[in-house]
């Protein structure tokens, strides 16, 4: 099993964990079940991932025959943009809950710092980037007049009902979590964003250790992820797995892997990882990293000066959006 982090709530949170997105309804049950027999604690999930029912039924299916409690878990989902509306926060949170038929999560992410118009659950859900007919047919994203404080306090309410155990966001950059820390009641516990050698992002990291917000990498294998997406720059971008820097690292540590290099790099500069894989062997590699080697302080800053600020997932390219939340 992975270690632990202690949260700044207090809430301990396993360094590894298992990255939800793009795991195919069919299967998703058994993996996650299969998942925690392995030893996985930690599931990050979302409503837009459109598998949070099949997520719970495995770790539902766990508990029951008794090999875990709900306890020994830890939950993670992520409100989706078109729910940022005070009105819609806890809605939307309790859709995700009675999909998985658990009580509570333990961490709830604000996905995007960008609010989308309202769709009722009925008309499309998960919504992805729809927000209405008409604008489908055009290609275009209508937004909400909401600033994200509004949504953040709504979150600390769902806090005090003890519907959520702690809240992060993601996808946030420095300004964003800094005028955040500034209005907030209750901080949030972790900040979760792209992170791998082609984005190293020092000043951010260094920032959330200095405010004690926990850093969880997304994407920790660069273009793996989005090549899966079609996605022209992951084509484009090579692999780090035949990265001349991580394949000397992983020689010098007989028995790893890169895939592992690239996830060690990240838990010990202090990051958490949620490597998503369906392959056993892959699963257990992934989460057997802090047992099996330590890299050493040169190994470090040699991956780290792999940086070419190369980022995959930006919402500058979503249909018409234009949204210039790294720009
Ligand atoms: P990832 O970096 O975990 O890569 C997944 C890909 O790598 C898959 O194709 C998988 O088969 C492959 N892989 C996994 N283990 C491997 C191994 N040991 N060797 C070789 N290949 C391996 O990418 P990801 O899924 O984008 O990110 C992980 C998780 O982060 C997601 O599942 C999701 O939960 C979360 N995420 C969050 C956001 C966000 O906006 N907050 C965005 C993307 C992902």
């Amino acid at each position: 099993m992975s270690s632990l982090v202690t949260l700044n709530n207090g809430l301990k949170m396993p360094l590894v964990g298992l990255g939800c997105w793009k795991i195919d309804k069919k299967v998703c049950a058994n993996q996650i079940y299969e998942a925690i027999k392995l030893g996985y604690r930690l599931f990050d999930g979302a409503c837009d991932y459109g598998n949070e029912k099949e997520v719970g039924e495995g770790i539902r299916k766990a508990i029951s025959e008794g090999l875990v409690t709900r306890k020994d878990i830890f939950v993670v989902s992520k409100l989706w943009n078109n729910f940022h509306h005070p009105d819609h926060v806890e809605l939307a949170l309790k859709k995700t809950l009675n999909d998985m038929g658990l009580d509570y999560l333990d961490l709830y992410y604000i996905h995007f710092p960008i609010a989308f118009k309202y769709v009722p659950f009925e008309e499309k859900y998960p919504p992805g980037f729809y927000t209405g007919a008409d604008d489908e047919k055009k290609g275009h994203i209508t937004e909400a007049h909401v600033p994200i404080i509004d949504t953040y306090r709504a979150l600390e309410k769902c806090v005090d009902e003890g519907l959520i155990k702690s809240i992060g966001v993601s996808n946030f950059q420095g300004s964003l979590i800094q005028d955040l820390l500034r209005g907030c009641r209750i901080k949030p516990v972790a900040l979760q964003i792209e992170h791998h050698p082609y984005l190293t992002q020092e000043h951010l990291v260094e920032f959330c250790k200095l405010h004690d917000i926990q850093v969880v990498a997304y994407s920790s294998f660069g273009p793996q992820s989005f090549i899966e997406m079609d996605l022209q720059l992951a084509r484009t971008t090579p692999t780090l797995f035949e990265n001349d820097v991580i394949k000397k690292v992983s020689q010098n540590h007989p028995g790893s892997t890169t895939s592992q290099v690239l996830l060690r790099w990240a838990t010990q500069r202090g990051i958490a990882v949620i490597p998503k894989s369906s392959k056993k062997e892959r699963l257990l590699g992934n989460l057997e990293i802090e047992k099996k080697f330590t890299l050493t302080e040169q190994e470090l800053k040699d991956i780290s000066a792999l940086n070419a600020n190369i980022r995959f997932n930006d919402p500058w390219t979503w249909l018409d959006g234009k949204f210039p939340t790294f720009a």
